[in-house]
């Protein structure tokens, strides 16, 4: 049943009628319960984080964000050129050698753990803002984004005085000044992720948020100046893909940590190529989540929800790719439907709300192009009833069953509310079909014996491998990719090496 013949996608309000069962119209509606934006003051203007203080851009370019889920203008932002890019760098190497640097390890930890407690006294705050931008639900950035950005900064924290003990030798040394550039799905998580290692192991930063998300960015930049952070420790450049390889490139940076495509991975691989600087790049992925037939159903169904639904499909990790067992193909596919249908896509404030706005113009064209591809090669094309807000940007949570391997649905990602599902009989199949991507981040697999999970984890390519879960992340597990994925190690011990000369 592909949308071609029993879905309609209508101009203005989209609506997308599959003929399943619709909960609204069966009498099951919620009441809207919207979070109130007021807890947050957004400014109609934010400039440049040098130096420990906010400045215009050094050639005055701005640029707006937008609220995705209304497209309405949020803020003007300032777009940071090489001047800037050079102020930041030059005052992270300052920060570097003076304070920094020199500092006790055990100091350096009050910092962060000053961060992490006002993330948390924040974290309303900062919930609400990262829905405005990003456009994702509250009850995602409220429960897991803002929680797991303090987590982050508590854990590494913890490291900053231990550094001896972590089993790198006697007093490793920092690298130095540290260029991160990150992307539109975890805005703060992924700054998180990046600032709380490097800080922690005695380096000083320059961060470059994505060009659609740069909001919560500018307020962990204030909470920076909250708790005192030292001038130059961390500076926040707005701007697009040009401030990013101005940063990049800049000859004073020792370490770039970049998460994003692939495409601009390979391209920061190749200019720091020749040159002293260490790089780890977080990238895409194609990930299969795997389902055998003695797999707990119920369970497994969550599983694969959560696995491709949770942040609209926005994650590099996603469970995108549904590789289920022939013998139950039919029958999880048609839980998997009805499970779908009572998914809530609307107003990210809302707190029922399950699936919110696609971040971008340029994200929702990227997905209507490929799901139209893969109608196209003939896979079949499910979403359930579900009516999309006028204004903005959106797209229903959509099931491509008939997928075959070669399908660009099933090779490429496609970042958004898609699964393409395949089956295989033998676990042997599973994993052959699991590891034929360009990609190797992550895998889940569901079934009930211990044994083949173990089996099965130790032939996948993949950096993480969930069993019985899937996208649950912890700041004390190593999260990183194989083959163009990327390389190198986020998060535990193995994401302080990332940081140190080691
Ligand atoms: P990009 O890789 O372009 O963006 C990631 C970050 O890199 C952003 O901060 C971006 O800035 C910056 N950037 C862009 N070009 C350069 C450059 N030449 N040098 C240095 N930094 C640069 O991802 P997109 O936002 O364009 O998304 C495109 C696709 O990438 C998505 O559809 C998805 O498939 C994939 N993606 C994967 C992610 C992951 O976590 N693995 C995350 C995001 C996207 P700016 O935003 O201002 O352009």
């Amino acid at each position: 049943m592909g949308s071609g013949k029993s879905g309609k996608k209508q101009a203005g309000a989209a609506v997308v009628d599959t003929g399943a069962v619709d909960t609204v119209s069966a009498g099951w509606e919620y009441a809207p319960a919207p979070e109130s934006r007021d807890i947050v003051t957004i400014a109609p203007e934010y400039g440049l984080f040098i130096n420990g203080e906010f400045r215009p851009p050094a050639a005055g370019g701005t640029f707006a964000t937008i609220n995705p889920a209304t497209g309405e203008s949020l803020a003007t932002v300032a777009e940071a050129g090489p001047a800037d890019v050079a102020a930041a760098v030059s005052a992270a190497r300052a920060a570097y050698e003076n304070v920094w640097g020199p500092m006790p390890g055990s100091e350096r930890a009050k910092y962060l753990y000053r961060i992490a407690r006002v993330l948390q006294e924040r974290s309303r705050e900062f919930a609400v803002l990262e829905s405005l931008d990003n456009g994702k639900p509250i009850r995602e950035s409220r429960d897991v984004d803002i929680p797991l950005a303090a987590a982050h900064f508590f854990y590494y924290a913890g490291w900053a005085d231990k550094l001896d003990h972590a089993g790198f030798g006697p007093a490793p040394r920092p690298l130095g000044v540290a260029a991160q550039v990150i992307p539109w799905n975890f805005p703060l998580l992924m700054a998180a992720w990046k600032l709380a290692p490097a800080l922690a192991a005695g380096n000083t930063c320059v961060l470059k948020p994505a060009e659609t998300t740069p909001l919560t960015a500018l307020l962990l930049a204030d909470v920076c100046q909250q708790v005192g952070l030292p001038p130059g420790v961390v500076s926040v450049l707005t701007g697009a893909g040009d401030t990013g390889a101005a940063l990049v490139t800049h000859p004073d940076v020792d370490k770039i940590a970049f998460t994003g495509s692939t495409e601009v991975g390979k391209q920061i691989a190749a200019s720091a190529a020749g040159t002293p600087k260490k790089l780890t790049l977080e990238l895409g992925g194609k990930a299969a989540n795997i389902v055998f037939d003695d797999a707990p159903v119920e369970q497994a169904i969550e599983g694969i929800v959560n696995g491709i639904f949770f942040n609209q499909g926005h994650v590099c990790c996603a469970g995108s790719r549904l590789l289920v067992q022939e013998s139950v193909a039919d029958a999880v596919v048609d839980r998997l439907k009805r499970r779908l249908a009572t998914l809530r896509l609307g107003d990210p404030l809302d707190k029922n709300t399950d699936v919110g706005a696609i971040n971008s113009r340029q994200q929702l064209d990227k997905i209507t192009e490929l799901t139209a591809a893969g109608e196209a090669e003939g896979a079949e094309r499910w979403s359930p009833p579900c009516r999309l807000p006028e204004a903005g940007f959106w797209f229903p949570p959509t099931v491509f069953t008939g997928v075959s391997q070669s399908h660009r649905i099933a090779r490429e990602e496609i970042f958004g509310p898609v699964l393409s599902v395949l089956t295989f009989r033998t676990p042997d199949e599973a994993v052959a079909k699991a590891n034929n991507t360009p990609y190797g981040l992550s895998a889940g697999i569901w079934t009930d014996k211990g044994s083949r999970i173990l089996w099965m984890a130790q032939r996948m390519r993949a950096g993480v491998v969930w069993a019985n879960t899937y996208n649950r992340f912890d700041p004390a597990s190593p999260f990183g990719g194989y083959k163009e994925s990327g390389y190198g190690r986020e998060g535990g011990r193995h994401g302080l090496a990332a940081y140190l000369d080691v």
